[in-house]
């Protein structure tokens, strides 16, 4: 790469800020840094600068601050919407180098990390610290606790637990201009004023680097019991969450639906075993953790019993070992394969009020199978959370950019009252459609936000707004 004296100025200044070792530009930067799970394509990074402290981090913000050279920062670059692939001459930075457990305050019920930690290793060390962390995505052995902060990560027990949002109780951060800002709060209740932290989760990296955090632990659960069910519409599933929720005092931890195309396309194109017919209209996985899953059991099968006799429920299927319930999931996590067998797809991650859920799948399937006869559609979701999930494909005859398809989606999903990113982010992938779901005035004070947070809009931009 040829260098210009300023290219090579902010250079020297980076690697003085950061340690030459940390620094890596040209060809030393691995290729796996220029992309992440979407099909965005970004540009050709300056440099990736992996820091290990806070101290450094700041001191490479303010030294891009100072020079206007764009930052992205990068978790473990599985995000869907583009949000962490590089911006032409920009300087990633990866915050791998975080991934220590710093402590578990069994008393308070939290763990202090590094942003870096991969997922399933929080998980596994509140496990062994008796706790249950409850955030898990099918992403969980490579995403990074800061990005799933960064993202608002969702995933498939949100119904019981909530988002990201809901398991952080404190957050340090790295502002624009390098100025590090602790909120390393370990306590449910702080109302001294607005709870900043709230500025930082999901905000893509446009407004701050996370580098630390204090996440909320649950009691742990021994196992739980699980049932796949055949359903004759919508309607029955809302209703079967409804009496479920009651039955079991709100202690459903998941409720995925999976209509027929998805779940017809996931048995023919693996090689799983179909614990149900494929001939109805809908199935529901439904599963509830607990700390004694034995004593539970008996309640949930009566739950079962009369949703069948009143009609809701059609088939079911109950797990009867920790083995079955794996295997039940497997069917949901089949849309790892099904996705690269259908390639190249859009896919859709929206949300629509739960019980608005049904017509809105129905109207998206007619307007789409309307203008495009032979698409392939698998529609699924986080239902219980009004998640619903579309992969349509492949595209490639039929709509190559995919514009055609997601008009007709993000259209619908706005008469819906729905929001265009349910859990995945706007990264660089929904910027067109972030207008569908959020409001002029809301946009207003979102760039008046960036402008006091990033001044030199360095962090990330053009990502998000
Ligand atoms: C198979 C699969 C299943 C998935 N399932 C789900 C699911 O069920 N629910 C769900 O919500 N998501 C899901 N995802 C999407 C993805 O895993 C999440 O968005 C995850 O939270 C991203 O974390 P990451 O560390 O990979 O972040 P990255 O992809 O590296 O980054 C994502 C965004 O966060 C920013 N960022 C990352 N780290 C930081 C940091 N330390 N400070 C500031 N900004 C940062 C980046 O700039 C980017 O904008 C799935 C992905 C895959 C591949």
């Amino acid at each position: 790469m040829n260098m210009n004296t300023n290219e090579a100025g902010f250079l020297a200044a980076l690697k003085a800020a950061a340690g030459d070792k940390a620094v890596r530009t040209g060809a030393e930067i691995p290729a796996a840094a220029l992309n992440d799970w979407s099909t965005e394509q970004g540009g050709a990074p300056l440099a990736l600068v992996t820091p290990k402290d806070t101290q450094t981090v700041s001191a490479i913000m303010a030294t891009c601050h100072a020079h206007g050279v764009a930052v992205v920062p990068q978790g473990g670059r599985t995000g869907l919407a583009g949000g962490a692939v590089p911006s032409e001459g920009c300087v990633l930075i990866s915050i791998a180098g975080f991934d220590r457990i710093e402590e578990i305050d069994t008393a308070s019920g939290l763990m202090v990390v590094g942003a870096g930690c991969i997922l399933q290793r929080v998980q596994e060390a509140a496990a062994e610290a008796g706790f249950f962390f409850p955030l898990d995505l099918g992403a969980r052995g490579s995403c990074q606790i800061g990005g799933n902060i960064a993202t608002n990560a969702g995933g498939n027990r949100v119904i019981r637990y909530g988002m990201m949002r809901d398991l952080v109780l404190g957050l340090e951060v790295v502002q624009a201009d390098g100025t590090v800002l602790s909120m390393m709060n370990r306590m449910p209740k702080n109302n001294a004023a607005l709870d900043m932290k709230h500025l930082f989760i999901g905000s893509e990296g446009t407004l701050g680097v996370i580098t630390r955090a204090v996440l909320r632990l649950h009691p742990g659960v021994a196992g739980a019991n699980a049932a796949l069910v055949a359903l004759p519409d919508f309607a029955a599933a809302a209703s079967l969450l409804q009496h479920a929720q009651k039955v079991l005092s709100g202690r459903v931890t998941a409720f995925e639906l999976m209509w027929n195309d998805y779940y017809s396309a996931v048995l023919s194109e693996t090689a799983l075993r179909p614990p149900l017919a494929a001939d109805h209209p809908l199935y529901a996985l439904i599963e509830v953790q607990g700390a004694d899953p034995d004593a539970d059991r008996p309640v949930f099968e009566a739950m079962l019993e009369s949703a069948f006799e009143a009609g809701t429920v059609i088939d079911a299927a109950i797990a009867q070992s920790q083995r079955e319930t794996e295997a039940f999931w497997t069917l949901r996590d089949g849309i790892a394969e099904l996705l690269s067998r259908r390639a190249p797809t859009i896919n859709f991650d929206v949300s629509v009020p739960l019980a608005r859920i049904g017509a809105c799948v129905d109207e998206m399937r007619a307007a789409l199978e309307a203008a495009y006869p032979s698409l392939g559609m698998l529609f699924f979701g986080h239902a219980g959370d009004s998640n619903i999930h579309l992969v349509a494909g492949p595209i490639t005859e039929l709509d190559p950019t995919g514009h055609g398809i997601e008009t007709i989606v993000y259209g619908i999903v706005r008469d819906f009252a729905g929001s265009v990113s349910a859990e995945h982010g706007i990264g660089l992938h929904k910027k067109p459609w972030l207008s569908y779901s959020r409001s002029a005035n809301e946009l207003a004070l979102l760039r008046g936000l960036k402008a006091t947070l990033d001044p030199a809009g360095i962090l990330n931009s053009g990502k998000v707004l």
